[in-house]
């Protein structure tokens, strides 16, 4: 790329934050230009349910970089600008009250907005989302002791909140349409476990019960479930889930479908456009399918491997996914990716008794993913068996005594030898 091109970025959260940086690593001279909806420069979204709702980190803490490190790097913020269309013919970014900006390359790391329950009494003040640092600090004030907070949804940020509310004494109420928290990416023995915790530091937790009205007159007083229960709170969090953040797309030839439909190599379908992070629903070679993660770690790397394809790198992005979710003193870690089929099986390391464990998922002996509570080293070294679809025998995996990353060594290279000598056959 040449130094008088220009790469817009039309999002200022950690994919757009991690591709310009990586731009500038990789030597990109031209014009690097940040658009943000939101007034703050990047900041990290995972303490706003966590160490910020708590109380113990202020907000400095959250942000990635200062104003003069994006000077310094000739990365330029344009922050509170909504971008509001695009013409991919012309190479243009609209935005209001302004000259549209030219382009040579675009990433579009525009995120998601958090799903709002269209259900009566839905537009009651005292109802809150949590995606922003505005919203965090919103939800933070009501978490006061002894106030009754009432939280729809044990995902992972429903779940998060509730422990953040538990750590400053505030009474919290969870519903859950499904029968265990966290159903959509866990299965039922994280489920039950994370369950049981939450009860036990006080979290009344009602598994089964969705959501189908909000009362109050002026605010939110409570809530009716779809089983004609009601619950009283003087506020509630909603966390079921975002949706990707596609209308700004609406009108160009940027094919979409439960987000932006990206390749391998982070490209939509239209030359010079490339999406990254919660919004990219792309194709995952290794998997053989479409995948659209919603996790810090996958934007921090697709938003880097869009950057260095944008300057001719040819990156193949192929990751084992990676999450995590901290509740109460509980660090729960997913590496891979759990498919809900009856195929699967899993073997335990740890107990659940210590507090400390790790699930190793497997269909027909090929580990698909590895789940630590407090007990990370294996379940990390757990990943190259994943990424390289090795047979592994289960009950090694179950043996404490069996160091996986010996394992995984071995298992790897045997594979190779193998494989070489099937070829040569
Ligand atoms: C409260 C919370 C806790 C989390 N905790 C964890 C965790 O523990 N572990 C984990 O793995 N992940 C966690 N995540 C998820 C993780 O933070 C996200 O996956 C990550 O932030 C996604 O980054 P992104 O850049 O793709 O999108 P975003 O961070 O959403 O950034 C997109 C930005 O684009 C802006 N934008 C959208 N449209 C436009 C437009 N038209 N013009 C200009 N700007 C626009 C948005 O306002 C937003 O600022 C958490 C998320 C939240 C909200």
């Amino acid at each position: 790329m040449l130094e008088t091109e220009t790469v817009a970025i039309i999002g200022a959260g950690l994919a757009g934050h991690a591709a310009a940086e990586a731009l500038r690593t990789e030597g990109f001279t031209g014009r690097v230009i940040i658009f943000g909806e939101e007034p703050q420069r990047p900041y990290d979204r995972p303490p706003l349910s966590k160490e910020f709702l708590k109380g113990e980190w202020e907000e400095e803490r959250l942000y990635y970089r200062s104003t003069s490190a994006y000077d310094e790097q000739k990365i330029e913020l344009r922050l509170n600008v909504r971008v509001e269309g695009i013409d991919t013919d012309k190479h243009l970014v609209f935005i209001a009250n302004s000259e549209p900006v030219y382009y040579d390359h675009l990433l579009l790391a525009v995120g998601g907005y958090p799903k709002r329950l269209p259900i009566p009494g839905g537009e009651l003040p005292g109802i809150y989302y949590l995606r922003t640092l505005a919203d965090a600090a919103g939800i933070g004030n009501l978490l006061q002791p002894g106030a009754k907070l009432l939280v729809v949804g044990a995902g992972f940020i429903g779940c998060e909140v509730a422990a953040a509310a538990r750590a400053r004494e505030t009474h919290v109420t969870v519903l859950e349409a499904l029968s265990l928290p966290m159903a959509n990416a866990f299965g039922a023995e994280i489920g039950e476990f994370f369950a049981a915790e939450h009860r036990a530091r006080g979290v009344d937790l009602r598994l089964g019960e969705g959501v189908s009205e909000f009362i109050g007159r002026d605010h939110v007083e409570g809530v009716v479930s779809a089983h004609g229960n009601t619950f009283d709170c003087a506020a509630v969090v909603v966390g079921v889930g975002i949706a990707p953040a596609v209308e700004l797309l609406k009108g160009t030839p940027i094919q979409v479908d439960n987000g932006i439909l990206v390749d391998e190599y982070c490209r939509t379908n239209v030359p010079n456009v490339y999406a990254a992070g919660d919004v990219a629903n792309w194709w995952h070679p290794n998997l053989m399918r479409r995948i659209r993660v919603e996790h810090w770690d996958n934007a921090a790397k697709q938003g880097e491997v869009a950057a260095r394809n944008m300057l001719g790198r040819n990156e193949v992005y192929s990751p084992v996914p990676y999450f995590w979710s901290d509740q109460f003193d509980l660090k729960l870690q997913l590496f891979g990716h759990l498919p809900k089929n009856e195929s699967v099986e899993f073997v335990m390391r740890g107990s659940y008794e210590e507090r400390a464990f790790n699930l190793f998922y497997h269909v027909e002996r090929r580990i698909v993913a590895a789940v630590s509570v407090n007990r990370f080293k294996e379940a990390r070294a757990a990943v190259k068996l994943i990424a390289s679809g090795v047979e592994v025998d289960p009950a090694q995996l179950a043996d404490a005594s069996v160091n996986i990353q010996a394992l995984a060594k071995s298992l790897i290279a045997a594979n190779k030898t193998q494989e070489a000598g099937a070829r040569e056959m």
